[in-house]
């Protein structure tokens, strides 16, 4: 569960959510995965033209959310933040032999003296430029790590999917900098261990597999991909041990450590590690001091899909009728709903305060459904259509001496009535401990 505190609307009245009102009868277009569907009605995202999308608030908290548990891996990684510019010299990317590669994928344009960039699919070349600019490093500044979170840009032959495949998109850009190779393996092994925990914490089941190096280049590379019907690789698993290829990057039938078979399955990209040598420390010189003279460094890259990740973890996740987000990533972990003006239950309202004190001290992030004017069922399918992971209800049996609120879990399809205890040991114990074990320990005790 997400303990950041982030700039705190706190009350749905107040979110800017231009909801899709759309006829319910009205054709779903073929090309429209359920995420998509789902973002767009929730007001969570809004097309601005063919492959860009505005991240609504509620979208932008949960990229801050995501951000939130990259940076803390980064920073365990030993990885510094930077923001490098979205415009690249067209002249670096000849360097490095990129340019005719990359072709009609890349964005160009040309400044008011005929200079001609790049809008920035990736960032080797700006960053291995800045490097040899900087350079000659002194060993001592190495492994060096430098990573940002930016928007990138490629003119994809098919966007798809809203944020799966954009041509505006939010990536995690991370570039290693080691003496040699062996010590570039170190720095590899290290980043793969931070992305294996980022993907445990968002807890969306995933798999590594060996990738191409494709593009991009260098000698070793693994891919994180998500498993989904709307994916467009196919990842090769054997069937006995735990060996996963990319199938563009085999040509193998059985499984090369066990000899046993490969089983296909659908799946979207939402990470990938390249090993790269020297392949942009060479031409774009990019060396350190050596001893024996100026050397190239030994690079490495590692780019994390950032809106891809969002759009995937509820493709997985959701229902066709719901909204599902990880709970790390929920735009609110938890939605509170007062009773509605008026009704018998308004005199139990003096309780919405006391929740929200234990939701605060728990750090837990919140908002309250402040629309009293609606009933609790038209607030509670509000709920579920954002897929705010838990609902708290003051509705009727708040109102006696023993007050209890209605406790909606999302995942669960049976509410439950529980004490001010017992929601208090719930959100306190929640990163510890299955949701059953506390409801059970909360209710024996209370
Ligand atoms: P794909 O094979 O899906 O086109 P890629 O191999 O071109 O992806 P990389 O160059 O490795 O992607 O980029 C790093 C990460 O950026 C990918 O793992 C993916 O999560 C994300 N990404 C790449 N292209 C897009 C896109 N068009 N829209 C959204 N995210 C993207
Ligand atoms: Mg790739």
């Amino acid at each position: 569960m997400s303990r950041k505190v982030i700039n705190n609307m706190g009350r749905c009245s107040q979110i800017f959510q231009p909801v899709n009102i759309a006829p319910k009868d009205a054709p779903v277009k073929a090309d429209v995965s359920k995420s998509y569907k789902h973002m767009v009605d929730a007001g969570i995202i809004r097309k601005a033209s063919t492959g860009m999308y505005t991240l609504l608030p509620l979208g932008l908290r949960v990229l801050e959310k995501l951000t939130d548990i990259v940076d803390q891996e980064m920073l365990k990684a030993g990885a510094q933040k930077i923001l490098l510019p979205a415009l690249t010299s067209e002249k670096l990317w000849k360097k490095t032999n990129r340019l005719t590669q990359a072709g009609r994928e890349l964005f160009t344009l040309r400044d008011r003296h005929n200079n001609s960039y790049v809008l920035s699919p990736t960032h080797e070349e700006t960053v291995t430029d800045l490097i040899s600019i900087v350079g000659p490093l002194s060993p001592k500044s190495l492994p060096l790590r430098l990573y940002q979170i930016s928007s990138k840009w490629r003119d994809e032959m098919k966007p798809r999917l809203g944020f799966i495949r954009g041509r505006e998109f939010i990536m995690k850009d991370l570039y290693t900098f080691d003496a040699g190779p062996e010590e570039a393996k170190i720095t590899y092994d290290i980043v793969n261990k931070a992305y294996e925990n980022i993907f445990k914490q968002i807890g969306v089941p995933f798999t590594k597999a060996l990738g191409s190096t494709g593009i991009i280049g260098g000698s070793m590379s693994h891919e994180y991909h998500y498993s989904t019907d709307v994916g467009e690789d196919t990842v090769l698993s054997c069937s006995q041990c735990d060996y996963h290829v990319n199938e563009n990057a085999t040509e193998e039938s059985i499984c090369p450590s066990c000899k046993s078979s490969l089983v296909k399955d659908n799946t979207i990209e939402v990470g990938h590690t390249f090993l790269l040598e020297t392949k942009y420390s060479e031409p774009l010189h990019a060396t350190y001091h050596s001893g024996h003279g100026h050397k190239p460094l030994s690079m490495g890259c590692y780019g994390l899909g950032m809106t891809r990740l969002i759009a995937a973890s509820v493709e997985v996740l959701s229902t066709d009728q719901e909204l599902r987000w990880p709970v790390a990533l929920a735009p609110y972990t938890v939605c509170v709903i007062p009773p509605k003006a008026g009704s018998k239950e308004e005199i139990a309202s003096p309780h919405v305060e006391r929740i929200c004190e234990i939701l605060s001290q728990s750090n837990v992030d919140f908002i309250i459904d402040d629309r009293t004017n609606l009933t609790i069922g038209n607030r509670l399918i509000y709920s579920r259509k954002c897929g705010f992971p838990f609902v708290i209800v003051i509705g009727k049996l708040a109102t006696g001496s023993s007050p209890l609120f209605e406790f909606h879990d999302l995942t669960s399809p049976k509410r439950e009535d529980v004490s001010i205890e017992t929601l208090f040991s719930f959100f306190n114990n929640q990163d510890t401990k299955s949701t059953e074990e506390i409801k059970r320990e909360a209710t024996i005790a209370s």
